[in-house]
């Protein structure tokens, strides 16, 4: 009897949580594939109206989040390149959709922009590079800035698109996801890769974000999302592959037809383009200005205040939350416009029924982000963050280390399902967590130690034949000794 209580006892202390589980060991770092999916334009909430069965199906296997910040301004090259960096766009440089010079006047629409270097290649450097430096290999289908060379490094597997490319054809889109998932992720082994697609913008500025064509490229951008992680599942990339979904901006109504009054600079009392060496006007709700020298204070008088719902600063007094002050491509006069109005030059030249490009904070320009994988939760849904923490996520899930960014890996980390570098707060959560386990094992063995003094109790008294003990308090006691020795 006494060796099978000996063995119960041990029994007991070895199941108990703090000696039989090492505590604070950290997480086995295994790195995992990631994918990086932007389809440019897509609103937070462009998935309200429509049925979108796939990306309800990957809110389910991974992280949604409720929506997130886009920096400031919202439009294209300027985004991207924030998620490419995790730098404020005042910050990495990429300040405009469009190159252009202010001495000779040129000016280079998107898709030329694309190949100019030194427009991408200005003290940031991209994620491919970083990583590729670092000895992983990246690959960039289409994502804006994948053509440039930055400090003499190109993405190792690159491709843009050519110059007169339909963004909108879905077999297309699936020609796309077969080459990053079946050449570059699996034959040529890909850690990441950043992948483009050029709707709902398209769709959404010809027709408007609450046409009925968008809703249905909403549906062509859900299909694809199924084919997506389909084929991450026929190459058998499923449980090492982590894909994040988002996009650069939003989308809002431009608002026309007389029932506004339309923003045009020329007929701003006071203003005149004879005062103005370089403009860049007409480009959706923002616009640039370099006046004259010595005109500075004449143009901005004229223009501030001109429109109700017009915005003039001057450069160096832009509102610190747009991040769009410090760099020396931001004009002298910074211009945008509220949400749903344009700013114009001579006259309307724009015709789109949907715009982005606005404040930051407006709802309308936020986009959305899921994220599916190894490495993330499932189920969950969490609150806003901006875009600028998306860098350090990546870093943070290839291992690599990053580059000086605005961002910090704290904002997303409770995506994670485990934490593999914690937190201070992380390590607290952790620290209670053994605190507890320890706690339970103490319990346990406490409960064993009277249990050992019990019966050693209850067998000392037997065996000294003690009559003066109540029966039913010894039979309890024999039935307790019976009950635990036959476990
Ligand atoms: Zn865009």
């Amino acid at each position: 009897m006494p060796a099978m209580l000996l063995a119960f006892c041990v029994c007991l202390l070895l199941a108990s949580p703090s000696l039989g589980v090492p505590l604070g060991e950290p997480h086995k770092r295994v790195r995992n594939k990631l994918l990086l999916v932007s389809f440019d334009g897509f609103r937070w909430d462009y998935d309200r109206d429509v049925d979108t069965p796939n990306l309800d199906i990957m809110a389910q296997d991974g992280v949604r989040a409720t929506y997130v910040t886009p920096p400031f301004i919202t439009i294209t090259s300027p985004a991207h390149f924030t998620l490419l960096t995790g730098r404020y766009i005042e910050n990495h440089g990429v300040i405009h959709n469009m190159w252009f010079n202010t001495t000779t006047q040129e000016k280079k629409q998107y898709y030329m922009t694309q190949f100019v270097d030194e427009w991408w290649d200005n003290g940031s450097l991209p994620i491919w590079i970083t990583a590729q430096r670092q000895g992983l290999k990246a690959g960039s289908l289409h994502f804006p800035g994948t053509a440039s060379l930055y400090q003499g490094e190109k993405v190792q597997v690159g491709e843009m698109e050519p110059i007169f490319y339909n963004h909108s054809n879905e077999t297309a889109w699936h020609e796309k996801v077969d080459k990053v998932m079946g050449s570059w992720f699996s034959e040529q082994d890909l850690d990441f890769v950043s992948l483009y697609f050029g709707e709902p913008d398209s769709t959404g500025h010809k027709y408007g974000p609450d046409s009925p064509q968008r809703r249905e490229m909403v549906k062509q951008v859900d299909r694809t999302v199924g084919y997506i992680r389909q084929a991450a599942q026929k190459h058998g990339l499923t449980d090492r592959l982590n894909i994040i979904i988002t996009a650069d901006h939003g989308m809002t109504t431009v608002l026309r037809n007389g029932l506004v009054k339309e923003i045009i600079i020329s007929k701003i009392p006071g203003f005149s383009f004879k005062d103005i060496k370089f403009q860049l006007l007409d480009y959706g709700p923002i616009g640039m200005l370099l006046p004259k020298e010595g005109m500075l204070e004449k143009v901005y008088n004229a223009l501030k205040g001109a429109h109700p719902n017009l915005h003039v600063y001057k450069k160096e007094d832009m509102p610190s939350y747009l991040h769009y002050s410090n760099h020396p491509r931001i004009l002298p006069i910074v211009l945008f416009a509220d949400p749903g109005f344009v700013i114009n030059g001579l006259f309307p030249v724009q015709f789109n029924k949907g715009e982005h490009g606005f404040d930051n904070q407006a709802m309308d320009m936020k986009p959305f982000f899921r994220a599916v994988g190894p490495d993330f939760h499932r189920n969950l849904v969490v609150g806003p963050f901006e875009t600028v923490h998306v860098y350090p996520l990546m870093c943070h899930l290839l291992g690599i280390t990053p580059e000086v960014n605005d961002g910090s890996v704290d904002a997303t980390r409770h995506l994670l399902a485990s934490f593999k570098d914690s937190s201070p707060a992380e390590r607290s959560e952790q620290g209670a967590v053994s605190r507890a386990l320890i706690g339970l094992g103490a319990v346990a063995g406490f409960l064993a130690l009277v249990f050992v003094v019990a019966v050693s109790h209850s067998t000392y008294k037997r065996r000294r034949g003690n009559r003066s003990c109540e029966g039913g308090v010894d039979t309890e006691e024999k039935d307790g000794i019976s009950t635990q020795t036959s476990f």
